[in-house]
């Protein structure tokens, strides 16, 4: 059997790693010069492979009963052992999985050895444009320059998200085509532009605090961690984390507020009590310096934009609130939400319109957390669609 894997991301280097045999033929069409460049930028180019703590929330989707069936075929137990087959021992950071290499080089590199000793035929500067169904129910994928017949198709093609060459939204365009019903992709893992501030005064503050999303004055969503502020408005992974809802609702038209705390531990009135405190113990102090050592020095401006009574300072640092505008955009997106809806496909993602006809990975309308749940996906996605595609059955 012919078995044509269209992107050779993690998604589909997995699923040709699943689908080899020695009574099929696996062939992976790339268009970039080299397979697998986004999976060597992950987790700043140490690759956050999965993570232990499988909350589902952390799989964003509007299909989570069908993206948990898939998970359950291929948990993260199964990706460890999958890698640790391969060579990849692996560390483990708070749950966040990484090669011990610190090196997503390494894991690439496995998967490339792995499937050229499996013969797997990877095509790079092969960009496909078009898949085309024949009469007898095999497929034509036609890529710039050339045709290749096929039994089985996998379109593994990822996301338009992030300005790493190859990222594109192919992938749904070949749904579209054949009438496979998707959800449009938008940026997701993002900074967030706002506005209500001047943001050029706070630009690259880095600090702690928590964000939480309100959607028409309803919070939806909290996350603490480290905080980035930018010229144009609010970035860092609690930012990122929140980012997939934000960018949802303000396509849907939602009223989209960021409220910003950086000082997540203490109450206001704590807080209001510890700033009076410093008061008393250096009456010689203004305002400005009374924060000195409590906030980052371009902080200070903002925490007294309200007023200068201790409470309203304590407010002002507990709750900024920033209207939410747009995302920054798909190029400084880590991935989308959105893709080929899994209402679609079966529970080894095969087009319920299309026997033979497979999709995985991030094409799909699932969206991970940071923490490697995205990588989680691809390598679960493209193991199920690598070896549904690989059995021989009567069609
Ligand atoms: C900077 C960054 C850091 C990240 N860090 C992490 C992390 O640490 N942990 C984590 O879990 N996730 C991380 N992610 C997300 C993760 O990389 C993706 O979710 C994952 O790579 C998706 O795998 P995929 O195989 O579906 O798509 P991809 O890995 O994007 O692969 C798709 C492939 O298809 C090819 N392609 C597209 N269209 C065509 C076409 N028409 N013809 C031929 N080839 C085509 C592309 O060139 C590409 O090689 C990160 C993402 C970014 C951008």
């Amino acid at each position: 059997m012919n078995i044509v894997i269209i992107g050779g991301g993690a998604a589909g280097l997995t699923a040709a790693l699943f689908a080899a045999s020695p009574k099929h033929t696996v062939t992976v069409l790339e268009q970039n010069e080299k397979p697998g460049r986004k999976l060597l930028a992950t987790g700043n180019g140490r690759c956050n492979l999965t993570n232990l703590d499988q909350d589902p929330e952390a799989y964003r989707t509007s299909r989570p009963k069908q993206a948990a069936a898939v998970l359950r075929q291929f948990p993260v137990s199964s990706a460890i052992s999958f890698f640790t087959g391969l060579g990849i021992y692996t560390k483990n950071r708070d749950g966040w999985i990484y090669p011990n290499s610190d090196q997503a080089s390494s894991v690439l590199a496995v998967l490339l050895m792995e499937a050229q000793h499996r013969k797997v035929k990877i095509k790079t500067r092969e960009t496909v444009t078009g898949i085309c169904r024949e009469e007898d129910g095999s497929w034509t994928v036609y890529t710039r320059g050339w045709k290749y017949p096929a039994d089985r198709v996998i379109v593994t093609t990822g996301s338009p998200a992030s300005e790493i060459a190859g990222s594109s939204g192919d992938g749904l365009r070949f749904a579209e085509e054949l009438g496979v019903g998707t959800v449009p992709f938008l940026p997701a893992l993002c900074p967030l532009k706002c506005s209500g501030m001047d943001f050029q005064k706070w630009a690259g503050v880095r600090t702690e605090g928590k964000v939480t999303l309100l959607l028409d004055g309803v919070p939806v969503a909290s996350e603490r961690g480290e905080l980035q502020l930018t010229s144009y408005g609010i970035s860092g992974i609690p930012v990122f984390q929140v980012s997939r809802y934000a960018v949802r609702a303000l396509e849907e038209g939602a009223h989209v507020e960021a409220a910003l705390d950086f000082f997540p531990d203490m109450e206001e009135e704590q807080l209001a009590a510890l700033l009076n405190q410093r008061m008393m113990h250096c009456t010689y102090k203004t305002q400005e310096e009374l924060l000195i050592g409590l906030l980052p020095d371009k902080l200070i401006p903002m925490a007294l934009r309200e007023g200068r009574e201790l409470d309203v300072i304590a407010r002002a640092v507990k709750e900024l609130r920033l209207t939410v505008r747009e995302s920054a955009g798909f190029e400084r997106a880590q991935v989308c939400s959105g893709g080929v809806d899994l209402a679609e496909v079966t529970e080894t993602l095969e087009a319920k319109k299309y026997p033979g006809l497979y999709f995985a990975g991030e094409v799909l309308d699932v969206d991970g957390a940071c923490g490697g749940y995205n990588l989680q996906w691809a390598w679960s996605s493209g193991a199920v669609a690598g070896t549904a595609a690989a059995k021989e059955e009567d069609r």
